[in-house]
């Protein structure tokens, strides 16, 4: 729940037309994990947030569900109940809640789940996300909204150009926040195209057009909000789905640097009991795409080490959903704290509990970040 903006619609090209459309829609932005939500609503609305899950003896029982794409990396069942047992202990450790796991966890085709969103999104929800596969996005705009997030940050800008620098793909030409924004967003644009050449072991891009595969909005982080906001029956979203995209609102430095993938995200859900779902990719803790290693830090992954490290990352949303914690940036002891990059080994090896109890920051304070309900 960091910020509530308007947003900068992709438009035609043309500023006018995108401050148009910017005052006819609102776009409450919030930051969760390596995601973000966004709520299209009327300007004249306030938006209104997930109420605080109620929860009974410091139990919760999650209907989790696995969103399976046949052409990636395969999960089996007991690896998913290894992600969600991870998830499970982190959480009765960090956040003193104790998760039920289901003895099966069903599977459900993407194809299908997506043929459901695909035809009922809402108005303008569209024209929030940027075409990277047909090299139809307006940079242009993606970079006003960085420029709008970077200064909107506490942090000042030199300390944000540190923390970028290493994962830049050419220098600064100067320490300002003209040429910082200009080559975050040149930073963004490559590695989100790497997709689109990268290919799976089925001889076609990790995200595109597959010769008698549907053509469906797969990596859109748009519409995996929207499978939420359409009620997808279960609490907990597991997938073996990249999900890597650009959209027309205000994102992270962190996210755009890594080239807009999204590790997961915790957002309303009408028919979760806990009024949000979280939904977790797997794709970064599987994949040995060279990309996906130098975000790592150079790391390859036993199997079991990218199983409990998507697990770490399904208690932070989880710390997100049922205590609405937020991002306590400056305690690197907190599972709450996102990641670096995709650097995940060093992410959890500093978790402490004794160095962050709930409460002990106002970030760690329940009820900090709630998702917005649109
Ligand atoms: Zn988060």
């Amino acid at each position: 729940m960091r910020m509530v903006s308007p947003y900068t619609s992709r438009g035609g090209g043309s500023l006018r037309v995108k401050s148009k459309f910017g005052l006819r829609l609102i776009l409450a932005v919030l930051v969760l994990a390596s995601g973000i939500s966004f709520q299209p609503h009327p300007s004249f609305a306030e938006p209104s947030f997930v109420a605080l899950p109620k929860i009974e003896n410091n139990k919760v029982a999650p209907r989790i569900i696995y969103i399976e794409n046949p052409r990636f990396p395969r999960v089996a069942p007991n690896e998913l109940h290894k992600v969600a047992l991870t998830a499970a202990d982190l959480v009765k450790e960090h956040f003193g809640i104790e998760v039920e796991i289901p003895s099966r966890i069903p599977a459900r085709d993407i194809d299908d789940v997506f043929a459901e969103l695909v035809g009922n999104e809402p108005s303008g929800f569209k024209d929030l996300i940027g075409d990277f596969r047909n090299g139809n996005v307006d940079w242009e705009a993606v970079g006003e909204n960085l420029v709008e997030k970077i200064e909107k940050q506490k942090d000042p800008l030199a300390k944000q150009i540190e923390f970028a620098r290493p994962y830049l793909i050419r220098p600064l030409e100067k320490e300002d926040v003209t040429s910082f924004s200009r080559v975050v967003v040149e930073t963004f644009k490559a590695r989100l195209f790497h997709w689109t050449v990268a290919k799976l072991k089925d001889g076609h891009p990790v995200i595109g057009e597959v010769p008698g595969r549907p053509d469906l909005p797969l990596n859109e982080y748009g519409y995996w909000t929207l499978m939420a906001k359409q009620g997808i029956n279960a609490e907990i979203v597991l997938t073996n789905q990249l999900v890597a995209s650009v959209e027309y609102i205000p994102v992270p430095v962190h996210t755009s640097i890594r080239g807009g993938i999204t590790g997961g995200s915790t957002e309303y859900n009408p028919s979760s009991r806990f009024g949000s779902s979280v939904w977790v990719s797997l794709f970064p803790y599987l994949s040995d795409d060279p990309h996906i290693r130098e975000y790592r830090n150079g790391d390859t992954y036993t199997r079991d080490e990218a199983l409990s490290y998507a697990g770490a990352m399904l208690a932070h949303e989880m710390g997100h959903q049922l205590l609405q914690l937020g991002h306590p940036w400056s305690n690197e002891a907190c599972p709450m704290r996102p990641a670096e990059m995709l650097d995940f080994a060093s992410w959890v090896k500093k978790f402490d509990v004794g160095k962050c109890h709930i409460g002990s920051s106002p970030e760690m304070k329940t009820g900090t970040m709630k998702a917005p309900i649109w």
